[in-house]
């Protein structure tokens, strides 16, 4: 898998990718991600990439042009699946929309900063809008190297163990259930006998037991949807 990622300050995401699980992925040769600074492609000799937002106001908006001249550039070398613009207005992030995504083969993530980017990059060119949730961040950086790690940590081969994730929170959805490691007993706190009987279909109906109680304590709505 390759993402393009499409940034005015790309250093923000690279010690994260750098130190991440997602190095892993990088070095096995099973995702590439390329960052792109939005300024080298200003098409005026000032770089400049924003401007004053028509009808006034503060803030500036992101222009078409730079966008667009990376965006095309990279469409000349490969087709993408998705330009995926990450905003506060867009769908909410959820597990399954990561899921969808880690089957993909090219993807564009564009960050915006400021007020955003120019409507009509949005109603022209962007394929898809995800938020990371109900607040707002001065950056799409952040938001992006989230949704990044999401997908990267799908991929086969990624993480050390391929079940991990199925396991994780969000599959099925349920919330994964509680977690413990040595010592059992901790000046008396101990993990439930369970965890020692050496009776895995036993520990498997009791994992799942937890976690539908978890669940319905903490995310009913899950549980509600379908
Ligand atoms: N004026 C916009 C906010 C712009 S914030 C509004 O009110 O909706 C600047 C940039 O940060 C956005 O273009 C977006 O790329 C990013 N951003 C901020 N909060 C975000 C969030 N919750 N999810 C995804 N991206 C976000």
């Amino acid at each position: 898998m390759r993402i393009d990622i499409l940034s005015a300050v790309p250093s923000l995401m690279q010690s994260f990718f750098e130190h991440s699980i997602l190095q892993r992925a990088k070095d096995k040769g099973i995702l590439e991600i390329h960052l792109h600074n939005i300024r080298d492609y200003a098409t005026n000799k000032h770089k400049q990439i924003d401007d004053y937002q028509f009808g006034g106001g503060a803030g500036m908006v992101m222009m078409i042009e730079p966008i667009l001249a990376c965006i095309e550039m990279l469409q000349q070398q490969r087709s993408y699946d998705e330009i995926i613009y990450m905003t506060p207005d867009g769908a909410l992030l959820e597990q399954k929309t990561v899921n969808t995504l880690s089957l993909k083969e090219n993807l564009i993530i564009l960050c915006g900063h400021y007020k955003g980017i120019d409507e009509r990059l949005r109603e022209h060119i962007v394929t898809k809008e995800l938020s990371i949730g109900s607040y707002v961040l001065s950056g799409g950086e952040l938001p992006a190297a989230v949704l990044v790690d999401a997908i990267g940590r799908l991929i086969p081969g990624v993480l050390g163990d391929e079940t991990s994730a199925l396991t994780d929170s969000f599959q099925d959805k349920l919330l994964a259930p509680p977690v413990y490691t040595r010592p059992a007993d901790y000046k008396g706190w101990k993990i439930p006998d369970i965890l020692l009987s050496g009776n895995d279909k036993l520990i498997e109906e009791w994992r799942y037991e937890q976690s539908v109680e978890r669940t319905r304590k903490r995310r009913p709505d899950l549980l509600e949807n379908d």
